[in-house]
């Protein structure tokens, strides 16, 4: 839920006025308005998705009221300039980068504005050191934020950020099939009940409704990263593959059919979306991973220009 009100968003100057910036401190700049923006303002196709929710649950139904009071916080956050969630969650930053663009100076200007979103109440201090659960103040540290680098034939970066909170990411899952305990072969319907079971699983931890990323294939660590990236999607993005779009809507009618509902209260809505990517695999593996995002799915991204300004939005 929203904190008080603790900073103003920051500035997104355009470039034509940021004078003669350097490049680390446009950067920085521009991160820090991307960390401020994606912490308190949920982006459109998200709002849409619990709005059009509103509207399948009975008047009067507990899966109602908590709808309708997730779209006041949403409303508050975003009046507010407050995080979304007292849980500001992981920082995953995927980045299209140019060869030629200088990598390290973009990391540390990312860095730079983790730490200061933390010092203006933008972030909540969130890292702690596994073994003694001593606080990383500012956030920083190693694995904190996350980066993804993505090779690009563009001429200047794009930056899309999710911010995962821990709940969701505790319910996210992995399977290797065949999987005896769920019936599951290396089959169309094995990656069905897959997908079912994950949110059968969740039973609505992890803040229902969210939205569930799957990775058909890969290995385990770049199953689980693929399963996140299908966040970058808009919910009303359709796979380009015809026989997985067609999963993807089918498998999201038969998951808000289950009853688990917002909270896992009950209800017609426990999935607002169902992302589903497929990466290859050796013959001898066959993963199905699920990634689960939380309906304070902060997402955004922005493209920025060859000085480390902001040209435009994303999302
Ligand atoms: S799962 Fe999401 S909504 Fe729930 S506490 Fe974590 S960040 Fe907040």
């Amino acid at each position: 839920m929203p904190q008080k009100k603790t900073s103003t968003l920051p500035s997104a100057r355009p470039a034509s006025r940021r004078g003669r910036m350097d490049l680390p401190s446009a950067l920085a700049e521009s991160f820090l308005a991307l960390i401020g923006r994606t912490t308190s303002d949920l982006p459109s196709d998200v709002e849409r998705g619990l709005t059009q929710a509103v509207t399948r649950e009975a008047r009067g139904s507990q899966a109602r009221a908590t709808l309708e009071t997730l779209l006041e916080n949403i409303q508050l956050a975003r009046t507010g300039v407050a995080p979304l969630c007292q849980d500001t969650g992981t920082l995953y930053f995927s980045v299209r980068l140019p060869s030629d663009f200088p990598t390290q100076i973009l990391v540390t200007a990312a860095r730079q504005a983790v730490a200061e979103a933390t010092r203006r109440g933008l972030l909540r201090q969130n890292t702690v050191n596994s073994l003694t659960g001593e606080s990383h103040p500012q956030n920083l540290a190693e694995g904190s934020p996350v980066f993804h680098f993505i090779p690009s034939a563009r001429s200047t970066p794009e930056v899309r950020l999710i911010m995962k909170g821990g709940g969701s990411e505790n319910v996210s899952t992995q399977f290797s099939l065949p999987d005896e305990s769920i019936g599951a072969n290396r089959d169309v319907e094995g990656i069905r009940r897959c997908v079912l079971e994950a949110v059968v699983r969740a039973q609505g931890n992890g803040c229902a409704p969210g939205v569930l990323g799957v990775c058909i294939g890969g290995d385990r660590a770049g199953g689980y990263q693929y399963a996140k990236e299908q966040f970058f999607r808009e919910l009303d993005d359709v796979s380009p593959d015809a026989i997985v779009a067609e999963w993807e809507k089918r498998w999201l009618v038969e998951i808000n059919s289950l009853g688990i509902g917002p909270m896992g209260l009950g209800g017609k809505t426990t999935l607002l979306g169902l992302k589903i990517g497929t990466l290859s695999r050796v013959p001898a593996s066959f993963f199905v991973t699920t990634a689960y995002m939380c309906w304070a799915f902060r997402r955004r991204g922005l493209v920025l220009t060859p000085e480390g300004g902001i040209h435009k939005w994303l999302y």
